[in-house]
């Protein structure tokens, strides 16, 4: 048994995640992805697909980092 990080739920289906070596604990990918996916620095929607990065920011496509003045970026498919 171990308890999400997020919401407390006690679940015996719970999974763990590591980040920079922490491990985090979560029973859902919905919690997951509230505790760790990172924000696209234009549009501020959480970036839970590969996202493009351009000097160590975080954008959740080409198209919002263009619009946030980084340019020669592609989409990494
Ligand atoms: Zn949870
Ligand atoms: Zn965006």
């Amino acid at each position: 048994m171990a308890t999400c990080e997020v919401c407390g739920n006690d679940y015996d289906k719970a999974f763990q995640v590591v980040q920079d070596d922490e491990t985090h604990v979560f029973d859902s990918f919905e919690c997951a992805i509230h505790a760790l996916a990172p924000r696209c620095e234009h549009c501020d929607c959480r970036v839970i697909g590969h996202g493009v990065e351009a000097d160590g920011r975080i954008f959740c496509c080409a198209n919002c980092a263009e619009l946030a003045g980084v340019s020669a970026l592609r989409d990494r498919v």
